[in-house]
C-alpha cells in the first residue's frame, strides 16, 4: 500500500506542506490493548461492539490467529483489504462471470474490499446482494450507448480541480480519491481509485480551500472523493479548521461509506476531533440491511452521541435492492441507529453498470410501498441526477390525479382518492 501513505495514521504524516501552513498535533499515545479473543472476557476496548454471528465466523475461518486489537483496528483493515482476484478466490467460490471479470487486462475500476466488509460476504452465493456491490463480474465489460465516464457532467462544474460547483450555495470537494471497498457501481469511478485524477496534494485542496474562500455565496461544503474518512484523523482536522476559518462556510458535511464497510474507523479519537468543528452532517452511503450489523449501529451511536446528524445515501440496484420489503427493512433500520434515510438515487449511466440499473418505474413503486405504510422519516427522497448536470430532481408517485372543478382530486396510500378544497382553484375559478 505504498500509494496510501497518507491514509495510514500508524506512519508519520506529512512533513508541513510546502507553502501551507500546517501544524500537525503531536501523536496520541499508541493504545496498549489487552488481545482477548474469547468473546465472554473481552476487555480489548471500552465499546467494541459484540460482532455479529457472520462475521465470528469468517475471523474463525480466515483470521483465526488475529487479535481482536488488530481486527478492531482500522489501519490494519485497510492494510488487510482485499485487492486481487487471486485473493478473492481465498475467501469466495468465484463464479465464471466473477472469474472472467478478473481474467480481462482491461479491469476498469479496482477491486478492494476490506476484511469486515468481505466477512459479510457469502462464500458460495455470488448473487447475494453484498457480493454483488463489490465483486466484479463480467457485465462491466459491456457499454451501452447511453452510459458515459462522467454522465453527471460534473467537469464542465468544476471551476478548480476536484472541486464540484453545481448548486448555488454549496460545493462538493473531492479530498481523495481513495476508498477502502469500491462500489462497483461508483458514479465517481473515473476519478475514484484512479490513483492520479484526484491525488492528494497541497496544491490541490490549497485551491479548493482558495476557491471556497473567494466566493461567499458557498454556505455548505461537501467533503467528497473517495471516502474522506480514510484520511488520518490529523489531515481531515486540517481540512476542517481551515474550512471553519471561512466565514461563510455555515455547515460542513461529509459523504462515506466508511461506517458500513469500515466501522472501526469510527474511533472515539475520530468524534472527539469531529465535534469541535460543528455544524458537521454526515451522509453515509447504506445499501442493503444486511449492512446493519452490531458494529455498524455502534458506529452509527458514537457519531450520533456526538451530536453530528445522520443521513443515509442508498443508490437503487437491481437485484440488490430493488425491492420493497428490503428497501423497508433497510429504511427501518436506520432509523433504529438514528440514521435519517435521506436519498434513494436511480443508478447514473456510468460504464458498464447497466447490469444495475432498474426501470425508474421500480423506484417509483418502492416510493409507493413505503410512503404511508411506514414512518414518514423512513422514507427517502426519491432522486435523478439529472444526465449532462440537471442536478437532483425529486420523482414522486402519481398522487395527484387532477382537478375536479375546484376540488383537487389525490390519491392516499391505500389508492382511495381524495378531495381537497384548493384554495388557488377557487381563486382561479372565481
Ligand atoms: S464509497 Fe462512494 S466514492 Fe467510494 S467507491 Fe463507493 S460509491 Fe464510490
Amino acid at each position: 500500500m505504498g500509494e496510501d501513505l497518507l491514509h495510514d495514521e500508524e506512519k508519520e504524516p506529512p512533513s508541513p506542506l510546502p507553502g501551507l501552513e500546517v501544524v500537525f498535533p503531536p501523536h496520541p499515545p499508541k493504545r496498549h490493548l489487552k488481545v482477548v479473543w474469547n468473546r465472554s472476557s473481552r476487555d480489548i476496548s471500552t465499546s467494541e461492539p459484540q460482532p455479529g454471528i457472520r462475521t465470528l465466523e469468517f475471523r474463525k475461518e480466515f483470521f483465526n490467529a488475529i487479535s481482536d486489537a488488530h481486527w478492531n483496528n482500522w489501519h490494519w483493515q485497510l492494510r488487510h483489504r482485499i485487492t486481487g482476484f487471486a485473493e478473492l478466490e481465498r475467501f469466495l467460490c468465484l463464479s465464471d462471470q466473477e472469474r472472467e471479470a478478473g481474467t480481462r487486462r482491461e479491469t476498469i475500476f479496482p477491486v478492494s474490499v476490506t476484511p469486515y466488509y468481505m466477512s459479510l460476504l457469502e462464500k458460495n452465493n455470488p448473487l447475494q446482494s453484498l457480493r454483488r456491490t463489490v465483486i466484479p463480474v463480467a457485465c462491466e465489460h459491456v457499454h451501452a450507448p447511453e452510459e458515459s465516464e462522467d454522465p453527471l457532467n460534473e467537469e464542465n462544474d468544476t471551476p478548480v480541480p476536484g472541486l464540484v460547483h453545481r448548486y448555488p450555495d454549496r460545493v462538493l470537494f473531492m479530498v481523495t480519491d481513495f476508498c477502502s471497498t469500491y462500489c462497483r457501481y461508483c458514479t465517481r469511478s473515473r476519478i475514484v481509485g484512479k490513483r492520479q485524477a484526484c491525488r492528494l496534494s497541497p496544491a490541490r485542496w490549497q485551491a479548493g480551500l482558495d476557491y471556497i474562500q473567494a466566493t461567499p455565496t458557498v454556505r455548505d461544503v461537501l467533503l467528497s472523493g473517495g471516502d474522506p474518512l480514510t484520511l488520518s484523523d490529523d489531515l481531515l482536522e486540517w481540512l476542517l479548521s481551515r474550512l471553519r476559518r471561512i466565514p461563510h462556510v455555515e455547515i460542513i458535511r461529509i459523504g462515506t461509506k466508511a461506517p458500513v464497510v469500515l466501522p472501526q474507523r469510527i474511533t472515539a479519537g475520530l468524534v472527539r476531533m469531529l465535534k469541535r468543528y460543528h455544524p458537521l452532517w454526515m451522509s453515509i452511503h447504506f445499501t442493503h440491511p444486511d449492512e446493519l450489523t452490531p458494529e455498524t449501529a455502534a458506529a452509527c451511536q458514537r457519531l450520533a452521541d456526538n451530536g453530528i446528524p445522520l443521513g443515509s445515501q442508498t443508490v437503487l440496484l437491481a437485484g440488490v435492492n430493488d425491492r420493497v420489503d428490503q428497501m423497508k427493512r433497510l429504511f427501518q433500520g436506520l432509523m433504529k441507529i438514528r440514521v435519517k434515510p435521506y436519498y434513494l438515487y436511480q443508478c447514473d449511466p456510468i460504464i458498464g453498470s447497466g447490469h444495475f440499473r432498474t426501470p425508474v418505474a421500480r423506484g417509483l413503486e418502492i416510493i409507493q410501498g413505503l410512503r404511508g405504510h411506514t414512518s414518514g422519516y423512513a422514507v427517502p427522497a426519491y432522486v435523478i441526477d439529472g444526465p449532462g448536470g440537471g442536478g437532483k430532481i425529486p420523482l414522486l408517485p402519481d398522487y395527484v390525479l387532477g382537478h375536479e372543478g375546484r376540488d383537487l382530486l389525490l390519491k392516499n396510500y391505500q389508492g382511495r382518492v381524495c378531495r381537497y378544497p384548493d384554495p388557488a382553484a377557487s381563486l382561479t375559478a372565481s
